[in-house]
């Protein structure tokens, strides 16, 4: 499970990444949109990211749920008002993501939350529900792409739960998550819930999230389970797997001549996954691809997965008729130490001789114990240990200008 934003470019993390224990490793996947959380404390959330998720029936008994009988047998629970139309919305999608696979789907029950007091739309699905909390009137785009991602786990979430190694759901986000972000977004666009201008203005923010992000190439294998409470890291996997997918079918469609795409190896790699019962990893999906591409494309797509600058380079020159263009973009992303490695390590790396990170007190090998990064304005705040005594570190990181790839 993880969260990412969709809105507000690189704003920045609310909270310091220090203590928090995740709870909710049985819940694998969630999604969270639009970063600002200013909850009212009077309403229950009922989508807490730092509590166990209790069972369905409790949350529909709380509160006035109604139930609807959604087409293939799948059941809606919410308290909105507007259910008639949720009602239209989800079949459609429904019925166009099972079109897309060739798994059938069990029935899910799917409970949406109205609570207009949140800002941002959260979602989680399990083995036979999906739950959506957000406000329908503040944010219905937004919450129609919560519900397509998590209806799209129903697919996915196959290959996660046939896996017997839970941390390969970290490292494979980039499949388990960018993969099921992808296809929920086009899930959108082909029901005409989006138009194309919509789509391809995802695209471009994806982009700019993760090429504009500071720490594009950390390696989620190594990284702490808490980094991933930090939505700059977390949602670094949903982008990166977004752009791959997108990469992927693209290239598909091209040498088919729009025979196949990317559909077809993902079904080919859930149908391997649940009847060898065998975990999913990059060989196997490499090896899907290989009927279809030359190897050497096969050697980069595997390649951008650790390497942002050959995903940069992987990209169509044109899509939905627009062309691939780079922008000249502002951001804070000279640092005087080596942010990603010391993330993945714990410990403070690459420190700059002479810089302000130097003269604060920051060496290589304290041990990193919290930190908070806001990318919005720089700032940097760490709290280390040296010689097992803790210290606090407040850093600013300097302007620079990069280049961000845009279809315009
Ligand atoms: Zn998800």
């Amino acid at each position: 499970m993880a969260n990412i934003k969709l809105k507000n470019v690189h704003s920045l993390l609310n909270y310091i990444i220090c203590f928090f224990l995740i709870y909710i490793q049985y819940m694998h996947s969630a999604i969270a949109l639009n970063n600002s959380s200013s909850h009212l404390k009077n309403s229950p959330d009922f989508l807490p990211f730092r509590k166990p998720f209790d069972n369905i029936e409790k949350i529909i008994r709380t509160d006035n749920f109604r139930s609807f009988d959604l087409d293939k047998r799948n059941k809606l629970y919410t308290n909105a008002h507007n259910s008639i139309s949720l009602v239209n919305i989800i079949n459609k999608i429904i019925l166009a993501q099972d079109n897309l696979f060739i798994l059938e789907s069990k029935p899910y029950n799917i409970v949406l939350v109205d609570n207009p007091n949140l800002s941002r739309t959260t979602g989680a699905a399990g083995k036979d529900y999906v739950i959506i909390e957000g406000s329908l009137k503040k944010n219905i785009k937004d919450y129609t792409r919560v519900i397509s991602h998590e209806l799209i786990h129903r697919y996915i979430g196959h290959i996660i739960e046939q896996d017997n190694d839970k941390k390969n759901e970290i490292k494979y986000k980039w499949f388990f998550e960018g993969f099921t972000e992808f296809y929920g977004v086009k899930t959108l666009l082909d029901t005409k819930l989006i138009d194309k201008d919509e789509y391809l203005k995802i695209i471009n923010i994806t982009l700019k999230e993760y090429f504009n992000s500071l720490i594009p190439n950390i390696d989620f294998e190594k990284t702490n389970q808490k980094h991933l409470l930090d939505q700059n890291i977390s949602m670094l996997s949903y982008n990166k797997g977004f752009i791959l997918a997108m990469i992927i079918d693209e290239k598909l469609n091209e040498v088919s001549n729009g025979r196949y795409n990317l559909l077809t190896t993902i079904n080919n790699i859930i149908s391997e996954i649940t009847s060898k019962k065998v975990n999913f990893n990059v060989d196997l999906f490499a090896s899907h691809l290989k009927h279809y591409l030359p190897e050497s494309l096969i050697k980069d797509i595997i390649a951008s997965i650790r390497d942002s600058s050959i995903l940069l380079s992987l990209l169509p020159s044109r899509l939905l008729n627009k062309n691939l263009t780079f922008q000249d973009t502002d951001k804070y992303s000279d640092i005087c130490f080596n942010l990603t490695r010391s993330l993945e390590l714990q410990k403070i790396r690459g420190v700059k001789l002479g810089s302000d990170c130097h003269n604060m007190g920051l060496k290589d090998g304290q041990e990193l114990k919290c930190y908070s990064i806001d990318f919005n304005s720089g700032n940097i705040k760490l709290k280390v240990l040296e010689n097992k005594i803790p210290k606090v570190i407040h850093l600013k990181a300097n302007k620079m200008t990069s280049s961000i790839p845009i279809y315009k």
